[in-house]
Formats: structure tokens, sequence, C-alpha cells
């Protein structure tokens, strides 16, 4: 495995407002259109981006689409939920290819309302209130890549 795997990036404090948007970013990408949660994901405090490998370009209107809906999974107030389960339970209920072989056998679940369920040692907020206005400042499509660069306001 490469330096792409998620988990491993927590090694510095992320930013949870922005780190939970991710989480909603990645629940809207994969509810769709079907792809990966994004695994080349660069989260900052100030500005943020996110891969997804997607056949095609989205349109302006899909790009608005994805935002407005990744606002009104925050606005909608939702709690965030941590949780352990062993990792043979979680098989199927969350995306384990990022997971790194080493990964202990206990997993720490964290549920979005009922918006996302994801395995993440990250830190996020308690609820998505508190995370701001989500707004995607600038797209682009390479290589059957689509890179979203996104801020908090
Ligand atoms: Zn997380």
């Amino acid at each position: 495995m490469t330096s792409t795997i998620h988990l491993n990036e927590h090694n510095k404090q992320e930013y949870p407002p922005m780190h939970t948007a991710e989480h909603l970013l990645n629940a809207t990408m994969v509810k769709l259109y079907g792809c990966p949660r994004s695994k080349n994901a660069h989260i900052e405090r100030k500005k943020s981006k996110c891969d997804y490998i997607l056949p095609k370009a989205p349109s302006e209107t899909e790009i608005r689409e994805i935002e407005r809906l990744v606002n009104q999974a925050i606005q909608a107030k939702l709690d965030v939920f941590e949780s352990f389960i062993p990792k043979d339970e979680a098989e199927g209920l969350v995306d384990l290819s990022k997971l790194p072989d080493e990964a202990s056998n206990l997993l720490r679940i964290i549920r979005i309302g009922d918006y996302d369920t994801c395995a993440c040692i990250g830190a996020h907020v308690s609820n998505t209130s508190e995370i701001g206005e989500f707004i995607i400042s600038s797209h682009s499509y390479t290589d059957g890549v689509l890179r979203l660069r996104f801020k908090l306001k």
C-alpha cells in the first residue's frame, strides 16, 4: 500500500469542521455517482481538496448539486456518533478498502446522522451545524479524476 492510505494521514490534527465536511462530501459523491470515497484528500483549515474517480466530468449544474446536498446535510443539524466494533462485523457496513492491513481489530466507526458511516480515527465536530457553509471553490477533471477544492464560510 502507499501513502494515500487515509487512516495514516491523521498523525497531524485536522480541523474538525473541515474534516467532518470531507465525510459529508464523500457520502454525497458515493450517493450521487457510486464512486469510491476520496483516497487522495488534503484537508486544511482554510481550503481542502478531494479527488474522485469518475467516468466523465460533472457539469457545472452537477457541481452545484453536490454543494447543495452537502449544505443540506450541514443544515439538517445531524449529530455525529462514535462507536467501536470488531473489524469482521464492519464488513459491508463501511468501506474498509482504505484501512491499513495493520489496523487494529477494533474499528472506530463515525456515523453522521443517517447520512454517512465511515471507519475513521480523525477529529470531528459533534453536530454538523458546527461546520458552517460548504463552498466548492473550483473543480477540474483530468484523466478520469475529478478534483474538488472546497472551503468553509
Ligand atoms: Zn473522520
